[in-house]
């Protein structure tokens, strides 16, 4: 008998593993079935002479162990509530159980009446339009950025767009809008200077290659003092299809927001079509709204590229539920009731011993970059930061001066408890 095959035999089998109490508690976190997959797993490396026998138990141990799903949860202490670094909006209650029903099949593209083939997405698009006055039709697509390709390559595939340059900008992580919209081939004309541009600068730049106007909302600066920009009721006299980017996804004014541009007043002052994410201040999943006029839209859903970035049923029934079901929390955290803030805070500085200080929040995601959201923060000693985010559950914390500050603005409060737990545990590391 050689070596090897003396190695096999070693080998524990699959039902003598799942069995034994170890291996059932380091997994419980998993289903039966996805222990046996890991089990197996480490069984075939071992067959195949990838895994030493004497490893087996502790590699099946640290398998089954291993989440299925590796993303870490974490508790937002930082005030910022469309927070880039930890996936933007969390989603409503009624969003994510929308997403588990979607996940199997469903009649995304079916009329159940007829038994045939149904327009895909009707409902998600039915609910966007029922949320914004003026909206005729609309179209749902990857994000923001898919968007602005598709209504762009639509529109000028052989021409230009017209754009200020006061609002040729860059988003985020080195995200700009013009190489974006370029790279579709449509040539960007710029007009205007960066802090003034006219309705004569648009008129004079309109030549015979002109298709349309592009409007960029500058998400995450302001431009103050010596300024004029040009807004759609008066592009829209240009005789061009006028294209709105408004960023957020905010679709109606928002008294907290007052500089923040919503779809509907967009549309109102006659912007052709308005694009937006709809994870950012809307508090729903990833995706790029195109709303606006129904000639305009109907043409986006049926150019070749819309296939290509269109949405899956996840997605679909993610954004209808956010528009029909209870408040994203989004909303919920900008508009928090302050007493009750004040107190949560109070009361957990209380149970830990610790101070309170007055603090900004903000909105976030490159959003109205001047609002100040008033609110209160714990003071920890400032290392419990790294503890807290890397204590179970996760906690980000802010860092400022010296301290650790926790925010409890989007934290739910049903999280409490946990977060506690996690802060009394850094707090005896720190
Ligand atoms: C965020 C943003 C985008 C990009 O949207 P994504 O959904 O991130 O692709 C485009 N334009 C503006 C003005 C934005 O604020």
């Amino acid at each position: 008998m050689g070596a090897r095959e003396d190695g096999r035999r070693r080998i524990p089998r699959t039902d003598v593993l799942l069995n034994d109490a170890e291996v059932r508690f380091a997994g419980r976190d998993k289903s039966s079935a996805e222990r046996e997959l890991a089990v197996r797993a480490v069984l075939a490396r071992a067959r195949s002479g990838h895994l030493d026998v004497d490893d087996v138990r502790a590699e099946v141990l640290s398998e089954v162990a291993s989440p299925t799903y590796s993303g870490t949860p974490v508790l937002n202490g930082t005030g910022v509530i469309v927070h880039t670094n930890l996936g933007r909006a969390p989603l409503s209650s009624s969003a994510v159980r929308a997403m588990v029903a979607a996940s199997d099949y469903v009649d995304v593209e079916l009329d159940l009446v007829t038994g045939r083939r149904g327009p895909r997405g009707m409902a998600s698009r039915e609910a966007l339009v029922r949320s914004v006055p003026g909206a005729e039709d609309a179209l749902i697509v990857n994000n923001g950025a898919a968007a602005l390709i598709l209504v762009c390559t639509m529109l000028a595939q052989d021409g230009e767009i017209l754009l200020s340059r006061g609002e040729m900008v860059e988003i985020g992580d080195g995200f700009r809008i013009p190489p974006l919209v370029e790279s579709t081939g449509v040539r960007l004309r710029e007009v205007g200077m960066t802090n003034r541009t006219r309705l004569a600068d648009y008129s004079d730049a309109i030549g015979p290659q002109t298709r349309a106007i592009l409007k960029v909302h500058p998400s995450n600066f302001r431009v103050s003092g010596f300024t004029t920009s040009v807004g759609c009721v008066q592009l829209r006299t240009l005789g061009l299809p006028v294209i709105a980017d408004i960023g957020s996804g905010l679709l109606a004014p928002d008294p907290l927001l007052p500089d923040e541009p919503d779809a509907a007043s967009t549309l109102r002052d006659g912007a052709d079509l308005v694009i937006a994410s709809g994870d950012k201040l809307l508090g729903g999943p990833q995706a790029g709204l195109i709303l606006g006029k129904s000639a305009l839209v109907e043409q986006a859903r049926r150019h070749p590229l819309a296939r290509a970035l269109r949405v899956d049923k996840i997605t679909l029934a993610a954004l209808e539920a956010t528009l029909r079901g209870v408040e994203p929390p989004v909303s919920t955290y900008l508009h928090l009731d302050a007493a009750d803030y004040e107190a949560r805070t109070n009361r957990l500085a209380d149970r830990l011993g610790v101070g309170v200080v007055e603090t900004m929040g903000r909105v976030g995601g490159g959003g109205a970059p001047e609002v100040q959201l008033p609110g209160w923060a714990v003071i920890l000693p400032e290392a419990c930061a790294p503890l807290l985010r890397e204590g179970r559950p996760a906690v980000l914390a802010r860092v400022e001066q010296g301290r650790c500050l926790l925010d409890l603005r989007c934290i739910p409060t049903e999280s409490e408890a946990d977060l506690e737990r996690a802060v009394r545990a850094s707090l005896a590391g720190a």
